[in-house]
């Protein structure tokens, strides 16, 4: 077992999973979660490994989204899907990014996840929007490497 469950409770845990139904209210976009404790490999690449790994790439309008958080390196990545990419500029995630950085920093890791959703599903939904035959491609649960 990887020491990943000592970094959430399960309450943390149902308040994440919480933030994803409710970031995906407002986005046809979907939000997974991958926390693990490190990563050999640069974690840029490691995060497009893990998108790939939970299929995140078969999206109708590829357009999920990976957070991924390497705890003990104090890394994060947010990576989006091409249908995304092909619509924003780079900086689009900065906002996100700068969310998750100012609560990681004080130490508050669930915080940090829970408000880079929501942030996450409110970027999106100008591109994106929720429409009604709306379906919840990927699952909403917390992947742990
Ligand atoms: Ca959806
Ligand atoms: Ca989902």
């Amino acid at each position: 077992m990887s020491k990943v469950e000592a970094f959430l409770t399960q309450q943390e845990e149902k308040e994440i999973i919480s933030a994803i139904r409710t970031a995906e209210k407002n986005t046809s976009g979907e939000i997974r979660i991958h926390i693990e404790s490190t990563s050999k490999v640069d974690h840029y690449e490691r995060a497009l490994e893990v998108f790939h790994l939970l299929k995140m790439d078969n999206t109708k309008e590829s357009n999920a989204v990976l957070i991924y958080v390497a705890v003990h390196d104090k890394k994060f990545v947010i990576y989006g899907d091409k249908g995304i990419n092909n619509v924003v500029d780079d900086s689009f995630w900065n906002t996100t990014k700068n969310v998750m950085q100012n609560h990681f920093k004080s130490g508050y890791f669930k915080q940090g996840i829970v408000d880079g959703i929501l942030k996450a599903g409110e970027e999106l939904k100008d591109h994106f929007p929720w429409q009604l035959n709306d379906e919840d491609e990927l699952s909403n649960e917390i992947s742990k490497g």
